[in-house]
């Protein structure tokens, strides 16, 4: 992570509803772009606590402030194996409720890291509501972030690209692959992410699979040697002055 004294490093910013959505569905990029020296920070909104920790639930007798230290160790634990920086919003989850507190917080998150893109959820889940408030307030402090009249004088952000990973049902999400990105580098990573995972160890085997499925889509897209991919729906045009 050696950057010139007068290079300022990159970061990115991912937006999570729940404190492990992010090591199955984008841990492959955060560990790519952490080895690429960027500074990837990972807003988790909620620790998952209700809706997405069933297995310590089932053991009986624990507390939901157990659950949630639980789940937040987890957390840190999959993010430091990925080289990015979790923040913990704690809102709660299952329902998940955002207030204007909180769509401040990450809009100035997103004005103090000026992020060279955006990983959050699908815009729509029929499984799950907190995913798409997720998106939703991803989006909105983005753009509240590159309003002038928000915070005069503090200097907008510019219009970092936003990326949707893949949800677990990509059909009913109307959410469809139009990036693949190329994750067999670090998969070795990304699985001991997921293996910090042990609340949720019925999915690792799962999201291995969805990896090795878009690594083979990958490699027949582009004829390059791929075995492990990301999917990614982008929310705004591609932009740029070559084709390929
Ligand atoms: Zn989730």
């Amino acid at each position: 992570m050696q950057e010139s004294m007068t290079e300022k490093q990159k970061t990115a910013l991912v937006v999570s509803a729940h404190s492990a959505d992010f090591v199955w569905r984008c841990g492959g990029a955060i560990a790519v772009y952490a080895k690429r020296g960027y500074r990837v920070v990972i807003v988790c909104l909620s620790y998952g606590e209700r809706g997405e920790s069933g297995k310590l639930w089932k053991q009986g007798n624990v507390t939901l402030d157990q659950v949630k230290a639980a789940r937040r160790e987890e957390a840190e634990q999959a993010a430091a194996i990925l080289g990015g920086e979790p923040v913990f919003f704690d809102l709660g989850d299952y329902p998940m409720r955002v207030d204007d507190e909180a769509l401040y917080r990450l809009a100035d998150l997103y004005r103090e890291l000026r992020p060279e893109f955006v990983l959050t959820h699908s815009l729509e889940d029929p499984y799950n509501f907190d995913h798409p408030l997720a998106a939703r307030v991803a989006q909105e402090a983005r753009v509240i972030a590159q309003a002038h009249g928000h915070n005069p004088g503090e200097g907008v952000i510019g219009a970092p690209p936003v990326f949707l990973f893949e949800p677990h049902q990509p059909e009913q999400c109307n959410w469809k692959p139009e990036v693949l990105f190329d994750i067999t580098e670090v998969f070795d990573i990304k699985q001991k992410a997921f293996e910090a995972m042990a609340a949720q160890e019925h999915l690792w085997e799962y999201y291995t699979r969805v990896a090795l499925q878009r690594g083979v889509q990958a490699k027949r897209n582009s004829g390059r040697d791929i075995k492990y991919a990301e999917g990614y729906q982008r929310v705004f045009p591609f932009v740029s002055d070559t084709l390929i």
